[in-house]
């Protein structure tokens, strides 16, 4: 059994060029949650006019179903987007660390030392509330910046959160570059000297091998994988960044090895329509096409 964290509200609408509204976010979340996701990453609270597909993030989780049994996430990249989170109330908050320099600088104009130190103070703020912590280590396999990211970078910023009490460490494909045999090292070397934390991964299919990449994280023993409805997404810092992989081809995928994901094909299915017709666009995701085994395609 692997779980899996839905981040369309989120990572998957942040970069689309078609700015949904408010009650269309919260389509998107109730569909979600019918299809059986636990954790929903719903929101970020970041600056308006940075990311102003998120400018809605507090009235989008003023009304999300609080009674579903499910855990809704805020991703925060400062003090400031933890304050919001906070006072929004959220279940979990997702801190960002990126592992180059150069993503630190143009994603959040700070540096991977100052990010982590940042990430070990909120994670001590996230106990003292209450609220479960996840240290997101962003462009962990390349970075667009800086190129190659040392395997030790990535495992001594897992470490450091770890040891300042992250309930879970996530390692991020932010522009997906990343080869399978890289998520095998990082999970084992992160485990090696982190074996508290529950583990979490983030691909994005940009250069499509972000399936590869979740199998061999299952096959390490990843906890949780992220994944969007639709395979959309991608990070209004990355240059080139695309979708996340999408849920419904890791759901069928997880399926049919038995793994078990909880989550309801044709319910999915339905979603990754709704949002083509809310964006005006065919998602990438191959499922809502090609139908399940045994099934006539959706769309021809
Ligand atoms: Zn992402």
């Amino acid at each position: 059994m692997v779980g899996i964290v839905e981040v369309s509200p989120r990572d998957g609408l942040q970069n689309e060029k078609v700015l949904l509204d408010t009650g269309q976010k919260l389509e998107l979340i109730r569909r979600t949650v019918d299809a059986g996701a636990r954790r929903i990453e719903a929101v970020s609270f970041v600056h308006p006019r940075l990311v102003p597909a998120m400018a809605d993030a507090e009235a989008v989780m003023a009304g999300v179903n609080r009674n579903a049994g499910v855990r809704y996430i805020g991703l925060v990249l400062n003090g400031r987007g933890f304050e919001r989170a906070r006072e929004a109330g959220v279940d979990e908050i997702n801190i960002v660390v990126p592992a180059t320099d150069g993503f630190a600088k143009a994603n959040q104009n700070s540096t991977t030392d100052a990010l982590t130190e940042l990430a070990e103070d909120l994670v001590t703020q996230a106990r003292a509330h209450g609220i479960y912590s996840t240290v997101t280590v962003a462009v962990a396999f390349g970075c667009p910046f800086d190129g190659e990211v040392a395997t030790e970078r990535v495992i001594e910023i897992a470490h450091r959160a770890a040891r300042a009490g992250a309930d879970e460490i996530a390692i991020a494909d932010t522009v997906g570059v990343g080869v399978p045999t890289q998520v095998r090292t990082l999970v084992h070397g992160i485990r090696d000297v982190a074996p508290e934390p529950v583990l979490r991964a983030h691909f994005h299919n940009t250069r499509n091998t972000g399936y590869a990449n979740a199998f061999a994280a299952v096959g390490a023993g990843i906890d949780w994988l992220d994944s969007s409805i639709g395979g959309i997404g991608g990070c209004p810092f990355a240059p080139a960044a695309t979708g996340n992989i999408a849920t419904e081809d890791l759901v069928y995928m997880l399926d049919r090895m038995r793994y078990g994901s909880g989550l309801d094909l044709d319910t999915l299915i339905d979603t990754a329509g709704f949002l083509s017709e809310a964006l005006g666009a065919r998602p990438p995701s191959l499922l809502p096409r090609a139908g399940t085994l045994g099934s006539r395609p959706a769309t021809p």
